[in-house]
């Protein structure tokens, strides 16, 4: 497998307010086309530091691409510092100062004079159009190895890799792909999930797998290396058809969706509404839900009633029940959710009461523990369940978990013959 890497320029990068995330992002490219990245250096614009940093990058990876730093202004020097370090000039192209020109004029601008050193391109490298921007990108080929250099705005990189990087890797290439399937799982463990289904990847001598836990999920990635799309495409369908066999319900996607993608969809099918009672989550339900387009179809509202006397008059849970049984609650997210239905008229109604700490944790309810409340044509229940984690972490979680619980009902309403079973067991 060729191996590559990836050298991030821009002072800015090396600051807590700026992410590379063009690095992330060219992996992930890179290695569908059976490209391995194996290192990446982020350099501030720094003539010395980022000219060493090309010629060390060139001495050990056959593909060398640098990000940013293609910019009009003085701290902008990645082209300059590439032709250095590959001791050649850097030559004028009148044809791409007009096109510059061009372009200004296009917004109705006189292109201003500094612009010209975009026009400059190194002896012997390709120049790649630039849709998005007024840098173009260079593709350099020296002693056996590639240089690519690509501007630094992410909505201008991205369509030049597609465009014109990614075929010309792939002509150079020894003709194999990798392609990518993730399965998402919900209450599941990644040690859990791995236990279920390493007996059944392991087996895929052409498959690499990557067991990820995020904030929400437990990721599995499959990447199948293959001689063509469709070969690749075929192990992975069998990979994860066993995958889920083994794994069921707790496989919520294959595709990429979301959870609030996945639960909007159920909606959306079986034409059902949604409302929300959200405490210790403080509305992040609501807005995992709204960020999906088109979510007016399924959502009807939602309300943050963190204290009680808010749970009381907002959502009509008795005082009483929060007196004898606490906030956080069965009893309680139990009349949240059957209160936000009764108000709201949704088919579902989640609820959501628990602590997300540092502090309020007791014995018999440590922190961590959430309790998911569900209202629908099936009746009234909730859950219990501990989450690990810090406030951030624990408060993702539940938002999770009250989709998933969900997610759950409306699976087994489906399965019930002849009607709409929604518990939860
Ligand atoms: P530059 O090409 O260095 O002038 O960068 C232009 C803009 O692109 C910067 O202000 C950043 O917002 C963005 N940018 C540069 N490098 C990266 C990177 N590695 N990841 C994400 N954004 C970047
Ligand atoms: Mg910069």
């Amino acid at each position: 497998m060729r191996s590559a890497e990836i050298i991030a320029v821009g002072s800015e990068l090396l600051t807590p307010e700026k992410t590379d995330t063009n690095s992330l992002w060219l992996t992930e490219k890179l290695g569908e086309i059976g490209i391995s990245v194996m290192l990446k250096t982020i350099v501030g614009d720094d003539e010395p530091r980022l000219k060493e940093a090309i010629q060390d990058a060139l001495k050990r990876s056959d593909v060398v691409i640098t990000t940013g730093g293609l910019g009009p202004t003085e701290d902008d020097i990645t082209r300059q510092v590439t032709a250095k370090a590959l001791g050649r000039e850097l030559v004028h192209r009148p044809e791409l100062e007009e096109e510059l020109r061009e372009r200004f004029r296009r917004f109705g601008r006189e292109m201003p004079e500094i612009n010209v050193r975009q026009a400059y391109v190194i002896e012997g490298a390709e120049p790649l159009a630039n849709p998005n921007g007024s840098a173009p990108g260079l593709f350099v080929e020296d002693a056996g190895r590639t240089l690519v250099v690509l501007p630094g705005p992410p909505r201008e990189l991205k369509p030049m890799f597609e465009t014109h990087v990614r075929p010309r890797l792939e002509r150079l290439g020894d003709g194999m792909i990798v392609r990518r399937r993730v399965l998402m799982v919900a209450g599941l463990g990644e040690s859990a999930v791995d236990e279920k289904i390493a007996p059944i990847y392991q087996k895929y001598e052409n498959v690499r797998t990557a067991l990820l836990f995020t904030k929400t999920e437990v990721q599995v990635h499959f990447y199948a290396r293959a001689e063509d799309v469709e070969s690749a495409e075929e192990v992975l369908n069998e990979l994860v058809e066993r995958s889920v066999a083994e794994l069921g319900d707790a496989v919520f996607s294959t595709d990429g969706e979301a959870m609030e993608e996945v639960v909007g969809r159920m909606l959306r099918e079986r034409n059902e509404t949604l409302a929300l009672a959200e405490s210790c989550t403080g509305g992040l339900i609501g807005r995992r839900v709204t960020e999906v387009a088109g979510s007016s179809d399924y959502f009807l509202e939602g309300a943050i009633t963190y204290s009680n006397a808010a749970k009381t008059r907002v959502l009509g849970v008795p005082a009483e029940t929060i007196e004898a049984h606490g906030a956080v609650s069965a009893e309680t997210a139990e009349a949240m959710a059957a209160g936000m239905r009764e108000r709201s008229g949704a088919d579902h109604a989640v609820s959501v009461t628990g602590i997300a700490g540092p502090g309020g944790g007791t014995e018999e309810k440590p922190v961590g523990t959430v309790f998911i409340g569900i209202a629908n044509a099936g009746g009234v229940r909730s859950v219990r369940i501990v989450l690990p984690g810090d406030r951030y972490i624990i408060r993702w979680r539940a938002s999770q978990a009250a989709l998933d619980v969900l997610r759950r009902s409306l699976l087994r309403a489906d399965r019930a013959s002849g009607g709409r079973d929604y518990s939860l067991t």
